[in-house]
């Protein structure tokens, strides 16, 4: 390729969201293909990808509070959905000529793999690229969470996080016309000016292990691999 990547080792993080495209619910195949392409892309740059993947699509553990099913029990079925994501992204990264491994937090042999720290590691000595699915494996958790705990035990280089919007803002730009976008914003600067780039937990865990949280717009075509090559737009927040 002309250029050099800035991260060899990436963790994507994708939220159910961005799989839903134009529908209000569930996947959108093209957007699933787009996204997919996108990944197996990036593995012929040399890149080891990771990702993680929501659930929001189809499931929220929050959504259940009112009906009368337990935090808990809604967390696991919001988990579950995380899954049905994880296949479908795994199935359209091989149609786009790469591998993928999908690792569920959960045990369902049946399904994918159990995710294991060394097996995925190896995985990712071989070239496939790894889903990781069912979040942390654990209630009152989320996907974000999970994803700056793979990122820390794989020794990813940078977690990205895309999102409905192209990076981080001094106030929501949806709601305040006069929001302004970091290009770099410091851990520290984004804890003072609580600018909610992720839940607290994610955010310690990529603060203390000084993985690099760069938030970009999944819905920019390309922006996945411009973010890895170093020239996306979006928002570095770091040490
Ligand atoms: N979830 C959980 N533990 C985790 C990750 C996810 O219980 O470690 C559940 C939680 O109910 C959450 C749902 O799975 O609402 C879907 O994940 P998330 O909301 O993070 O998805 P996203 O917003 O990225 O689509």
């Amino acid at each position: 390729s002309m250029t050099t990547p800035l991260y060899r080792r990436v963790l994507v993080k994708i939220s159910g969201e961005a799989l839903m495209g134009g529908a209000g619910f569930g996947l959108d195949p093209a957007t699933v293909d787009r996204i997919a392409e996108e990944v197996a892309g990036l593995r012929n740059e040399g890149v080891e990808v990771a990702l993680v993947v929501g659930g929001g699509n189809i499931f929220r553990g929050v959504q259940v509070a009112a009906s009368g099913i337990d935090r808990a029990t809604g967390d696991y079925m919001g988990m579950l959905a995380t899954v049905m994501n994880a296949l479908a992204l795994g199935a359209s990264i091989e149609r786009f000529g790469a591998t993928a491994r999908v690792m569920s937090a959960l045990e369902m042999p049946a399904v994918c793999e159990t995710f294991s720290r060394p097996k995925a590691l190896r995985h990712f000595e071989r070239g496939h690229v790894m889903i990781f699915a069912a979040g942390t494996g654990n209630p009152f958790f989320t996907t974000d969470t999970a994803a700056a705990l793979r990122a820390a035990e794989m020794g990813c280089d940078a977690l990205l996080k895309a999102t409905n919007v192209d990076g981080v803002y001094t106030a929501d730009p949806k709601k305040d016309p006069t929001a302004v976008r970091y290009d770099r914003v410091s851990y520290d600067e984004a804890i003072a000016r609580d600018l909610k780039v992720m839940d607290a937990a994610a955010f310690a865990l990529a603060r203390e292990n000084r993985i690099p949280v760069i938030v970009f717009s999944i819905h920019e075509p390309g922006s996945i691999k411009a973010t890895v090559m170093g020239n996306g737009r979006g928002t570095l927040v770091g040490g």
